[in-house]
């Protein structure tokens, strides 16, 4: 690595604050962390590609926020508590106004979560952004995926599509005001950490969403080996979203359009009483959608009747993903 980029590291990645199980942080070959005793590692890897997860002219304070962002929603799906990341960032120049917003950024969103900055990688390269999270979860207390049963209840922890709604207005160029909340949840995710720590012990199943209901739902089913039940009507939508583009189009954001980041989970029938405290405690909230059932594949009903719900590719912008 030549001293230019020594010095970008410096001055861009190397943050005020640490954490005390940060043995060693930015500057080695390696960092060295401290794995609190019976506890397991949780470790996720998401890579941000400028053009495909993020138009170009995105701004680099914001982009910061997101790309950790969506790695914390990781963790939280995994019940984990976050604790360390690395970033590798390709990019095409260094550009200094840039790099110091984004770096402003990035410290911002990593001291909000306690997260420490502890390595990384910096390329030359088209403008792609690479967070490893690492945190941890008690022994054997982690969410997973494959753990849902026949008769379990289906949750969300918010209302789902606004994101997608958000996407939909970046790609057309939406100049309105009433877009404004939606963009701001696109470009903005708030990642389910309380909800996710709060759900150990709780959830059979969890995972957060990143590719829209209808098919994020889909990956728990086959890892549980069980088919699910949704009723369609309970799906939560932003009201101001209905009002905007229809209840049936606000349906098709929140089942195709994704990038939600709310946690979808599962809860046996016994545990319903204990899931209400846990989200009570930790001002989280739950809502049932739906029930675990045999087979494979989701089934839409509304009514107490099944109903054909077809997904249309909302979503241009992943289409090239
Ligand atoms: P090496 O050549 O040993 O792979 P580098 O020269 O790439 O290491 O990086 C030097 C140090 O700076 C390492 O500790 C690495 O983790 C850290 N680092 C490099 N890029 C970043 C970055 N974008 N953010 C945080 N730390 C970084
Ligand atoms: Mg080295």
């Amino acid at each position: 690595m030549s001293t230019g980029e020594f010095s970008i590291i410096e001055r861009f990645f190397t943050h005020r604050r640490s954490r005390k199980d940060v043995v060693l942080g930015v500057g080695d070959d390696g960092a060295i962390l401290a794995v609190p005793e019976g506890h397991h590692l949780v470790v996720s890897t998401d890579t941000l590609v400028s053009g495909i997860h993020f138009f170009a002219d995105i701004c680099p304070a914001k982009l910061a926020v997101k790309t950790v962002a969506v790695n914390l929603s990781d963790l939280a799906a995994m019940g984990a508590e976050p604790a360390w990341m690395t970033l590798a960032i390709t990019m095409p120049d260094v550009d200094e106004g840039w790099l110091s917003e984004f770096a402003r950024g990035l410290e911002q969103v990593c001291d909000y979560y306690g997260v420490a900055l502890v390595g990384g990688d910096t390329t030359r390269g088209p403008l792609s952004l690479t967070v490893t999270m690492q945190g941890h979860v008690p022994i054997n207390r982690a969410l997973r995926r494959d753990g849902a049963k026949i008769g379990d209840w289906i949750y969300l922890t918010g209302a789902v599509g606004d994101s997608g709604a958000g996407l939909q207005a970046l790609y057309q160029g939406e100049q309105g005001s009433q877009w404004q909340p939606f963009i701001e949840r696109h470009l903005t995710p708030k990642p389910r950490l309380a909800a996710g720590i709060a759900l150990r012990g709780i959830a059979s199943a969890a995972m957060d969403l990143s590719d829209g209901l209808g098919s994020d739902l889909g990956h728990i089913l086959r890892a549980s080996g069980v088919a699910a039940q949704l009723e369609v009507d309970q799906i939560p939508l932003n009201p101001q979203l209905i009002e905007l583009v229809g209840r049936e189009q606000a349906l098709q954001l929140a089942l195709g359009g994704g990038e939600d980041y709310e946690l979808l989970f599962t809860v046996s029938d016994s545990d319903k009483g204990t899931l209400a405290t846990a989200m009570a405690e930790t001002g989280s909230h739950a809502i049932c959608i739906g029930q675990i059932v045999a087979g494979s594949g989701i089934s839409y009903r509304r009514n107490g009747q099944e109903v054909d719900v077809s997904i249309s590719g909302y979503n241009h912008f992943k289409e090239n993903q």
